[in-house]
């Protein structure tokens, strides 16, 4: 199900709510307040108060918002109320960052698969992130098309740019709907599949237009 009505710019900010939320739900709290929240997340109170209207949560005065019931509504409208398992394509420097990386979990990831090109790396067995404690063998990118009936439809892709647009392509024949791309370069896809590229190349780049002058 999608919700139509939640605009995008609400949608980018349920995850930043999401981690304020699992935070506080750690430290042993059971409600909180727009007002504390905004303190936690740094988006101002009314502004979360409307993000969270969209759907219909209005707490209760005096006591706040059910981090519990706020936790569930925002998984359920990201679809993080099921594991999403992903494939990494691309096992260099960054890949083998992300994979060491232990915030995917806080969400639900599960990175379930890795592939490459570099017979040295395929076969090789890498550790996933302390609290995930698993490992996973990296497999040839030929295996590709296995993704489907494995049920990972989610991809992150690090690999060369010269590469990206043919293993995006690869993995939409593969049946993934949603690639999270750090190539640094666009990669085409059909309507149906959504694709995120992120550079922090490019965000750096625009840093130092909001610098105070020296
Ligand atoms: P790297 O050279 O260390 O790793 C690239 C990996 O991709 C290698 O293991 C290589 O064997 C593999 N590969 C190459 N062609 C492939 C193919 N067709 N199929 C499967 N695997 C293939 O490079 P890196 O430093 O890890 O960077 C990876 C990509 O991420 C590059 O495009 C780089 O520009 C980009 N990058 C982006 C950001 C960002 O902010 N978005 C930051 C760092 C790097």
């Amino acid at each position: 199900m999608r919700y139509h009505k939640i605009p995008d710019e609400t949608i980018r900010r349920l995850p930043i709510y999401l981690r304020g939320l699992l935070f506080s739900s750690e430290q042993g709290q059971q409600s909180i307040s727009s007002h504390d929240l905004a303190d936690f997340v740094r988006i101002n109170s009314a502004q979360i108060r409307k993000d969270f209207s969209y759907f219909g949560d209005f707490g209760t005065p005096g006591v706040g918002y059910s981090i519990e019931k706020l936790v569930k509504q925002i998984k359920r409208i990201l679809k993080l109320d099921v594991i999403q398992k992903a494939a990494l394509v691309g096992v260099g420097n960054l890949g083998s960052a992300i994979l060491a990386y232990p915030g995917f979990k806080m969400y639900g990831f599960n990175i379930a698969a890795a592939f490459d090109i570099n017979p040295k790396k395929i076969g090789r067995k890498i550790k996933l992130s302390a609290c995930d404690g698993r490992s996973i063998v990296i497999e040839n990118v030929s295996k590709l098309p296995t993704l489907k009936k494995r049920g990972i439809n989610l991809a992150i892709v690090a690999v060369p740019r010269d590469a990206a647009q043919q293993i995006a392509e690869a993995l939409v024949k593969a049946g993934v709907k949603g690639i999270l791309n750090f190539s640094p370069c666009y990669i085409a896809v059909p309507k149906k599949v959504k694709v995120i590229t992120i550079d922090i190349a490019m965000d750096l780049a625009r840093l130092p237009y909001y610098m105070p002058a020296s």
